[in-house]
């Protein structure tokens, strides 16, 4: 039975750091459309937003963090460094330039976006010295297979808190979840509407319509269930507002285990499969 959720839950990470298990991505979304999709996710009670370096916008979403009358305290930011800026002395520096594009005080988490071959050990020595100072509060990585992890586990002197990775029903990474909970690692889901994909998949069509609910909002409610921490993104107000709107029903049992078995390895983004 998954524990009483709400739009506030918190998980808490590895280091003891609180970060809600439900935010909203922000890829693909640019200038004021994004400036106003995080005001509006922020109004609508969402407390946590991923951004990156890749996705060109850390200026709007800091603006419109900034300019929410939210406390900063309240608000949990995730920027992530760019496969370019790999290697301990570029990591640095793009950390400055995210910290200054985004223009707040510190960043919450700071993710490894990709597991680039040959740098990225040299890439985590830069994060765990910037994980020492005040302006970063937990590091992570992003599309990390159970090896990328295990090697980084060989050399990690902090380990990392989150692995954020595409997760759905169609591509349910079931290993990869229960190694990161063995290890500590909370498994955050990108994609998690399938980019749109799969919305008119007639089986959740029938179990969102026993819900009263859209097949968004199971695939949100699923992934939550999971303890996946979850990002989907709109840049449409009454989208967003729709996918907010996941805590007011339960998934049962049976719905769920219909949903964990539509696995088929259905990647919308990049996979990083073929990375040693
Ligand atoms: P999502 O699965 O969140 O889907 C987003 C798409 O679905 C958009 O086209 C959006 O359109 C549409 N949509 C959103 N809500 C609804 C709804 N209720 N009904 C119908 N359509 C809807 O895909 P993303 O790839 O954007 O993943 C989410 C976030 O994860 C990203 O934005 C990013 O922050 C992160 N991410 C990280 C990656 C990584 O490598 N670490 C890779 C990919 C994503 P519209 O905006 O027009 O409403």
């Amino acid at each position: 039975m998954p524990r009483n959720l709400t739009i506030d839950s918190e998980i808490t990470l590895n280091n003891g750091l609180n970060m809600p298990l439900f935010g909203l991505g922000t890829y693909q979304a640019h200038g004021r459309e994004v400036e106003q999709a995080v005001r509006n996710a922020l109004d609508e009670g969402y407390r946590l937003i991923d951004t990156a370096a890749m996705y060109g916008n850390e200026d709007e979403v800091g603006k419109a963090i900034r300019e929410s009358g939210i406390a900063r305290d309240d608000i949990f930011v995730t920027t992530k460094l760019w496969n370019s800026d790999h290697g301990y002395e570029n990591t640095l520096k793009a950390f400055e330039n995210s910290l200054s594009n985004l223009d707040i005080d510190y960043i919450d988490l700071f993710l490894i976006h990709w597991p680039v071959e040959g740098l990225r050990a040299d890439t985590w020595r830069a994060f765990e010295e910037l994980y020492a100072g005040e302006r970063l509060k937990a590091i992570g990585v992003s599309n990390y297979l159970i090896r990328h992890l295990k090697d980084l586990h060989d050399i990690a002197q902090v380990p990392p808190a989150v692995n954020q990775v595409e997760f759905s029903p169609f591509l349910y990474q079931k290993e990869l979840l229960e190694y990161c909970r063995e290890n500590d690692i909370w498994l955050e889901a990108y994609s998690p509407l399938t980019k749109g994909r799969k919305l008119d998949d007639p089986e959740l069509a029938s179990i969102a319509e026993k819900y009263d609910k859209s097949v968004a909002q199971i695939l949100i409610r699923w992934s939550l269930q999971h303890d996946i921490i979850t990002i989907p993104k709109s840049s449409h107000p009454e989208r967003i507002q729709e996918n907010a709107r996941v805590f007011d029903f339960e998934l049962s049992d049976e719905d769920m285990s219909t949903m964990d078995s539509m696995n088929e390895d259905f990647h919308t983004a990049w996979n990083p499969s073929s990375v040693s």
